[in-house]
């Protein structure tokens, strides 16, 4: 049997970054995905933060990313649609914007307030009666399938291997971990790194490891063709879903992810939109907070409705455009950093999951872990690979 010296599982944008990453520095790399259509990367926006970072980790790991999503279409010899558009963060006219500028000013490059006539000028699709106004900032733009893709052709072309089946199990001989299962099959490796998305948390748990990963089952409906030719990403100025991320993972809660199901919080609304080159669109986002995984307890066309709701009023030109509901798991930290490293007390398994706004940050991180695993016998040190280790989570 071949032995590979990584398996990555999930091949959403951080297990395809990373395994790009591992392949360039010519480790024998199996990327394992389920292929199913509704990852979180498959139903993103695909917006690049890149003016989001906060602090000096987040401003570096910002200005990393976008030099390289800036080169990337060239550096993998296939098209991510990169380009640069306008992100108008509107705001309800009840909301007094004056009020939000604080908020906004702690970023690298702090989006400014405009009216609703200037948003308009920057999107014409926009209903001026029903915003109070926007805050705005240049953003970065790429479609995610064929971001997706184009890493995986290149991971294939240095020699990695791309396996399309359902991780069933991790395979531990005393505290090793020395490969995973399919249902039909074993693989070996020297190293295992969990990248599975909202799922992460339930693999690691059936192999009797927990990490403080928690998801939202976000919804979104997809159109698959939108005539108009939308300039803009729209998305709320004021976002309703950070306060229940952060009661869901409080430690306090934390026991109730691997309990029976539980209704954490309500649902919340974060109307979006987003046309796609090609003409299609995403509209969302409803974001649910239960700790089950699957579907069943949510009513799919009440869904759709709300999220329509959200959107039409400001962009009338969507009203009764045809589209599909769908449905995703997304996954984040109790910190706003990723649960990266090694999971302690076991060799040859590692995580690399919980991003959040991975767009903007993801590639860079993806580039420096792998350099740090490769050479970590070495002890080469890397401060910032270092504050996202999952072992700051240790003692909780
Ligand atoms: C509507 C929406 C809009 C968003 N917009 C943005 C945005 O503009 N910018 C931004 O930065 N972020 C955005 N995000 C968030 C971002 O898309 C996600 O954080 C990111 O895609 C997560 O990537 P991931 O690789 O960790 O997980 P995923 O993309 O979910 O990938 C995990 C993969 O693992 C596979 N998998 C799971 N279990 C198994 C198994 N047992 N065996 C085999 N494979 C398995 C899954 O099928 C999946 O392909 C958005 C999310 C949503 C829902």
């Amino acid at each position: 049997m071949e032995t590979f010296d990584w398996i990555v599982i999930g091949n959403g944008l951080a297990g395809a970054a990373l395994s790009y990453e591992l392949a360039r520095l010519g480790l024998a790399v199996l990327l394992v995905d389920d292929g199913d259509p509704n990852s979180a990367t498959r139903c993103s926006y695909g917006g690049i933060a890149y003016w989001s970072g906060t602090d000096a980790i987040t401003r570096e790991l910002c200005r990393l990313g976008i030099e390289r999503h800036r080169q990337l279409s060239d550096e993998l010899g296939a098209a991510t649609e990169f380009r640069e558009l306008d992100l108008l963060l509107t705001f309800p006219p009840e909301v007094d914007g004056a009020n939000l500028v604080g908020q906004y000013g702690r970023f690298a490059i702090a989006p400014q307030l405009i009216s609703p006539q200037e948003a308009h000028e920057l999107e014409p699709q926009l209903n001026v009666d029903a915003i109070g106004g926007a805050f705005t900032v240049r953003h970065g733009h790429v479609n995610p399938i064929k971001t997706i893709e184009g890493v995986n052709q290149a991971v294939r072309r240095l020699g990695g291997q791309q396996l399309f089946a359902t991780v069933t199990g991790l395979v531990r001989v005393n505290n090793r971990v020395t490969g995973m299962m399919t249902a039909t099959q074993a693989y070996a490796a020297g190293n295992v790194v969990v990248a599975a998305g909202g799922y992460s948390r339930t693999m690691l748990r059936n192999a009797r490891l927990s990490v403080p990963l928690y998801h939202t089952h976000a919804e979104i409906v997809a159109l698959p063709e939108v005539d108009q030719p939308l300039r803009a990403l729209i998305m709320p100025g004021v976002a309703t879903r950070f306060a229940a991320e952060a009661a869901a993972s409080d430690p306090a809660t934390d026991s109730l992810w691997d309990g029976p199901p539980h209704k954490i919080a309500p649902p919340v609304l974060d109307a979006g939109v987003i046309r796609f080159l090609d003409g299609s669109t995403y509209v969302g986002q409803v974001s649910r907070f239960r700790t089950d995984l699957g579907t069943d307890a949510i009513a799919a066309v009440q869904s759709e409705a709300v999220i329509r709701q959200g959107s039409v009023p400001q962009m009338p030109c969507l009203a009764n455009v045809p589209g599909q509901w769908r449905h995703c798991l997304v996954t984040f930290s109790r910190d706003g950093l990723p649960l990266i490293g090694p999971l302690p007390g076991v060799e040859g398994l590692h995580i690399f999951s919980g991003f959040t706004s991975p767009f903007a940050v993801l590639l860079p991180i993806a580039q420096r872990f792998a350099s740090w695993v490769n050479h970590k016998q070495q002890t080469v040190a890397d401060d910032l690979i270092e504050k996202m280790l999952v072992t700051r989570f240790s003692d909780s």
